[in-house]
């Protein structure tokens, strides 16, 4: 099992909510799946992050990835956080994967990283409408783009600080809510004071203590209510018969000119390097099935 945990929680007076998380386990799975430089694996690792943190707080089964484009020498990156069930037992579960050129530096700034680049963050729950917001680059760190973003699209005062050195990945989110609980002044003063004391936690804090002592130690004159801790892990979600349905997609046509060249059509999953090889029996098992369930689909209807 993992340590990798998600700790959400509100103040009992205050229109503030946060979320720490703890991601050493999953971050070094993604990591060892691909060889990325320096500079990539830590932003990775904070996409990875961030992913989650954006995640916490969304009552939905379904999807949120954070994916980066741009048109410097790393072309996309990508982050995705996945609910299967809004059950509090469950884990959340993570993946992620980037592309690259040759020519990163060992020490390129995220500006270096990502010319022009967009960041993107879609949610996609399992039933209901698709979201779409997208944000410049334009800041000096993944944190400071995120918490633009919230601030241009939801007017939502948010705090991000990340972590990620080689042995330790963390995150920690605050955020203001609509006000329910107070006026505005109030939630103003609120907003400054919880700010402050999150703003006083260290880097080295936020890397090696546990969640309830990062609680303790930024708020323990305020009243805290954490909810259940949830695991976080790293899980791909491609299966064999996935890799069939694309494959199935491509028509019989399409199919039958790939065999005629090669021996076996064989998909490699970028996320967790897992290969599914379908050879030419398989294939054509895979394209009776489309036809015999298009038949049945026909005669039902
Ligand atoms: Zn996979």
């Amino acid at each position: 099992m993992t340590n990798d945990t998600m700790q959400g929680f509100m103040f009992a007076d205050m229109d503030i909510r946060g979320v720490h998380l703890r991601l050493d386990q999953g971050v070094k799975t993604v990591l060892n799946q691909q060889d990325y430089p320096a500079p990539v694996a830590s932003l990775l690792t904070e996409m990875l992050i961030v992913a989650c943190l954006l995640s916490a707080n969304l009552k939905l089964r379904g999807h949120l990835s954070v994916q980066i484009r741009g048109a410097g020498p790393l072309k996309w990156m990508m982050a995705e956080c996945r609910q299967l069930s809004d059950d509090p037992e469950q884990p959340f579960r993570v993946k992620g994967m980037a592309q690259f050129d040759d020519s990163i530096g060992p020490q390129a700034s995220l500006a270096e990283l990502v010319s022009e680049g967009r960041l993107i963050i879609t949610i996609e729950p399992d039933k209901g409408q698709r979201y779409q917001g997208i944000v410049l680059v334009d800041q000096t760190t993944l944190a400071g783009c995120i918490e633009s973003y919230f601030y241009q699209s939801e007017q939502l005062p948010t705090h991000i600080q990340l972590v990620s050195t080689d042995d330790s990945a963390a995150g920690f989110m605050l955020q203001r809510l609509p006000q329910t609980l107070s006026d505005e002044t109030q939630a103003d003063v609120d907003w400054e004071l919880i700010h402050a004391l999150a703003s006083t936690l260290t880097a080295g804090e936020l890397a090696q203590l546990p969640a309830d002592q990062v609680l303790h130690r930024l708020f323990h004159e305020q009243q805290v209510k954490v909810f259940t801790p949830r695991p976080v892990l790293q899980q791909c979600d491609c299966s064999r018969e996935r890799c069939g349905a694309a494959i199935v997609g491509l028509g019989k046509t399409a199919v039958e000119e790939i065999l005629e060249e090669q021996k076996a059509i064989v998909i490699d999953c970028h996320f967790c390097n897992q290969h599914y090889a379908f050879d030419t029996v398989d294939c054509h098992v895979l394209l009776e099935q489309d036809v015999m369930a298009a038949e049945v689909n026909a005669a039902m209807h």
